[in-house]
């Protein structure tokens, strides 16, 4: 198994940014390369750890304290920790920041699609329920997106591939030492 160091790698962006999508495949590389990895997603994490809560920026900033503090635990373990949540106040991002920074290293990567395109995909069909009003509190529609100043990565997912994007993660991780790149009689 290849060498690790703990790290957040944390994804912000509009629904139907990408988000998931990228860090299934940055996971599915990496498990397959025999790194211990974890992956925290909003959509997973608010049917259990956060089921309680809702979407007002009080129960926003909980959900994310809630999955730092686990988010913390793994990275302290140096589990490399992929985690995918709207997180749409800048504030809230900079507290992940602070907190994960006490235990190892926290990477934030703007998963940056225009609102137009998110609402094209629709993936789940919630831009439109959104713009009915039957969804309050929706970012991008009705709640705010404070756009990233403080990333280390950028990824237009309206300009390039998914595979792109994920292999953009996968090569930031290795230049930055965050993990061993592949030794050459590896399979890639
Ligand atoms: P989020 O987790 O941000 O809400 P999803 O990953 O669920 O977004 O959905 C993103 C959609 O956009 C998927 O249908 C995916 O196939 C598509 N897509 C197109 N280009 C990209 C890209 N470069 N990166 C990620 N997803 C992309």
């Amino acid at each position: 198994m290849g060498r690790q160091n703990g790290v957040t790698v944390w994804f912000t962006g509009l629904s139907g940014a990408g988000k998931t999508t990228i860090a299934l495949g940055v996971e599915k590389i990496l498990k397959k390369r025999g790194f211990y990895v974890e992956r925290l997603d909003g959509d997973i994490v608010r049917e259990t750890l956060t089921a309680d809560l809702g979407f007002t920026k009080e129960d926003r900033d909980t959900n994310i304290r809630r999955n730092v503090f686990v988010a913390g635990l793994l990275t302290r373990n140096d589990v490399i920790t992929l985690c995918s949540f709207i997180s749409p106040y800048r504030e809230t991002r900079a507290y992940a920041r602070k907190q994960i920074e006490r235990v190892g290293a926290f990477i934030e990567v703007f998963v940056n699609s225009p609102l137009s395109v998110c609402e094209k995909r629709d993936v789940k069909g919630l831009y439109q329920k959104a713009r009915r009003g039957e969804i309050r509190n929706f970012t991008g529609i009705s709640a705010p997106y404070e756009l990233p100043l403080d990333y280390e990565l950028e990824l237009k997912t309206d300009r390039e591939t998914a595979e792109e994007s994920i292999t953009r993660v996968i090569n930031y991780l290795e230049e930055k030492d965050y993990i061993s790149p592949l030794a050459d009689n590896d399979n890639k």
